[in-house]
Parts: structure tokens; sequence; C-alpha cells
């Protein structure tokens, strides 16, 4: 596309830098973790740990600092103490680009080799959404997803998955964390990857995402969105609490099937069965369905009453998603008459179906618009590629 966009080159300007290959970074522990490397180091005997571990807690979720002589309360010869056996840092930001309607996409490289993008997006929830990453590529191929063209190098690590949050907020200037006004209020897991292929570590990131004496942002304003991977629904439920999110595309297992080869393994009654079932769903906690729009594929007034007859009984919101295009896509947007007439036979059954506006499209930081460059490395070339950084 040739909008005009802004790209920054800030590699060169990181706060914090890449951490030193040697020492562990506290930014991303848990709270049983950060305890745990504070005991291990010698850094704190065992009965000081968790004093220790809540002081550090608030300095770097609450404040954003990632240098321990900020520290103020913490004594001098302590804090000299932490700083050679630990750093509090960020991942490098490769390149960021700001949309004409105020998207910012960054691209994170975690390690060498591992690099995802995330996306802020203003004035949708509370008053802004970061969109993450949960993989970097995805395993599933459904047919009209950029990052299903990218082979998964590797799940993110729950500390990676917090990272990209810190890195949302240094750039926002939202530390210390604000209690009200936030530009950053909701998360969705909606980036690169299928989050519930990596359920061990986005609960984990919830956990430090949503601590009160930290980033503090609600469970209620975290969702996490699947292509159905129905026997992770519960556990997720369980562990995290999560609003949920289904990118249900179609209403029919033989399209389904097309679209999100998912189905062929959780087909719909499995997938509408499971979603019944999801602990805490109610009126005030809706679950949302995802519909992508695409033309002459499942865009009919036929396919808008079947979906309405599918998710009948289900306390559901209908976010319908325009499109975005991608470098060889195989499929186009559905005429904006045709997306209107689709919402209106929803909105008559009673759902409220707001249509997506597609946001940060200049940058191709849309919805499933995502792919970074990594690929599957060997081994062996990724321990060069870390020997050389
Ligand atoms: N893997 C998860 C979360 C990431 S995808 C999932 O599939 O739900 C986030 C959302 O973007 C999903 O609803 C997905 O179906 C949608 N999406 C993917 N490619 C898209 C595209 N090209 N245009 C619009 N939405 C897309
Ligand atoms: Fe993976 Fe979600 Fe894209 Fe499907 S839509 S390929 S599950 S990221």
């Amino acid at each position: 596309m040739s909008a005009p966009m802004l790209t920054l080159d800030l590699a060169h300007r990181t706060a914090g830098g890449a951490p030193p290959a040697n020492l562990p970074n506290l930014a991303g522990l848990t709270r049983a973790e950060l305890q745990a490397a504070l005991v291990e180091s010698g850094a704190a005997p065992p009965e000081k740990a968790k004093m220790r571990a809540s002081q550090l807690w608030r300095w770097i979720h609450h404040y954003g600092v990632v240098d321990f002589a900020a520290m103020s309360d913490i004594s001098k010869d302590m804090r000299a103490v932490l700083a050679e056996r630990f750093v509090v840092a960020r991942p490098e930001v490769v390149e960021r680009q700001v949309s004409r309607d105020g998207t910012r996409k960054w691209l994170i490289r975690m390690a060498p080799g591992i690099e995802v993008e995330t996306v802020y997006i203003p004035d949708v929830g509370r008053a802004g959404a970061l969109c993450v990453s949960s993989q970097v590529g995805c395993t599933l191929n459904c047919t009209f997803c950029h990052t299903g063209t990218q082979p998964l190098v590797r799940n993110l690590t729950a500390a990676e998955i917090v990272a990209q949050v810190q890195v949302a907020r240094d750039d926002l200037g939202e530390w210390p964390s604000p209690k009200e006004d936030r530009r950053l209020s909701n998360i969705v897991f909606m980036g690169m990857g299928e989050p519930l292929y990596n359920l061990d570590n986005v609960g984990a990131a919830m956990d430090i995402i949503s601590d009160n004496e930290g980033i503090a942002i609600s469970r209620r304003r975290i969702t996490v969105s699947t292509s159905g991977v129905v026997p992770e629904l519960q556990p997720l439920g369980e562990r995290t609490q999560a609003m949920l999110a289904i990118s249900l595309h179609a209403t029919n297992d033989e399209l389904r099937d097309k679209l999100v080869p998912l189905n062929k393994k959780y087909p719909l009654a499995e997938l509408i069965a499971g979603i019944r079932a999801y602990p805490g769903l109610s009126n005030a906690r809706r679950v949302t369905f995802e519909y992508v729009m695409l033309k002459g594929v499942n865009d009919s007034p036929a396919d808008a009453r079947a979906l309405v007859k599918l998710i009948q009984g289900i306390p559901a919101k209908i976010n319908l998603i325009p499109f975005n295009p991608w470098p060889g896509a195989p499929y186009q947007c559905s005429d904006w008459s045709t997306i209107e007439a689709f919402a209106a036979i929803l909105n008559r059954a009673g759902y409220a179906s707001p249509i997506r506006t597609p946001r940060g499209r200049d940058i191709l930081a849309a919805c499933g618009q995502l792919k970074s460059e990594s690929e599957k490395l060997r081994a062996s070339e990724r321990r060069r590629l870390a020997a050389e950084a």
C-alpha cells in the first residue's frame, strides 16, 4: 500500500538495550520466580526474599524502571548487589511504525532470530487495546491469515509476552501505572500465533499483567482469541478468567474446514459445546465471535441467518472483521453494502455486531496481517547468532 507512514529505526535507543546474555532479566518473572531468583543467587536470604521481591515488583511493574539505581527505597549496597547479578531490561525494538490513524506497531526482537509484532490500537475497548503475540509464527494454516503462512518458530515465554506490554507502555509514556485515564486499557491476544497452544505462558503472563501492584490491567479487560482449540477452553477459563473470543468465520463444517483447517480436528458441534461450557460465561461476560468477511465466500444473508441459528442461546457479541489483504492473499474483502446487510440481520436477531473498522492497514498492522521474517533456524544457526549478538 502506498499510504504515508512514519518509520523510525529505534534499534540504537531501546530502554536498557538488550539484556547481556549472561545475567538473568528480572523484568518478566512472576512473583514466585522473582523470589526464587533472589534466594538462589544469594542476593536475599529466604526470610527477606518476599519483602525484597515486593519492592522490586513495584519498581519493575508499577514504575516501569529499567535501572536498579532508580530504586530509591532499596539501599545503595543492595542495589549494587542486584546490579551485579541481574538486569531489568527490555528486548530490542527493531522497528516502530505509526499509522495515519494512530495505530502503532512495534517489531520486537526477543532473541536472535526471534521477532514478533505487537500493535497498539487507540479508541478500542475502554481507551486503547494492545494486540499481543503469543507465538512466533503459527502451526495452524488458516487460509485468510498472513501469520498462517509463517511456520511456527517457537512459543513465546511469559516474559516475552509481558515485554510486549512493557515496550508499549514505554512508548506511550504510561509509567507509573496510571489508575485512571489510561491509553492502554485492554489487552487482546490477537497477534501472531495460537494462544491456546501456549497456555502455560499466556497464563503466567496474565498473572503478571493483571497484578494490582503492577501493570494492573484487570482480567476482564484481557481477551484471548482462539481458532477453536476445544480441549483448552475449560483450562483457559479456569486458569486465567480471560474473556473469550472465537474465530468462527464459517457456520458449516465444509467451509470452516477450508478456512480454519483446525476445524477438521474440532468440528463446529464440539466447538459450540465447548463454548457453552466456558467458565464464567454470562450476559456480563459474553463470548465474542469473530467473523472475517470474505467476498463471495461466507458473506451471504443465508450465512448470516445460519450464524444466528448456530450460536442461539450463547451470551455473545459478534465482531465482523473486514478481510485485511496481504501480499498474495487468495481472498477479497466483502463489499461494504454486503457487510452492512449481514450486520443488519444479526442486529435484528438481537446481537450487537459492530463492524471492526480496519486499523493500521497502511502499516500492515491490521488483524491477520502480522508476520515477521523469523524463520525456523537449525539449532546450530541459532547458537551462532547468539554467539554473535
Ligand atoms: N490465533 C488466534 C489469534 C490470532 S488471529 C485466532 O485465530 O483467533 C486474530 C484474529 O484475526 C482472528 O480472529 C483471525 O481470524 C483474524 N484474522 C486473521 N487473518 C485476517 C485477515 N487477513 N483479515 C482479517 N482478520 C484476520
Ligand atoms: Fe494462526 Fe490465528 Fe492466523 Fe489461524 S488465524 S493461522 S490460528 S494466527
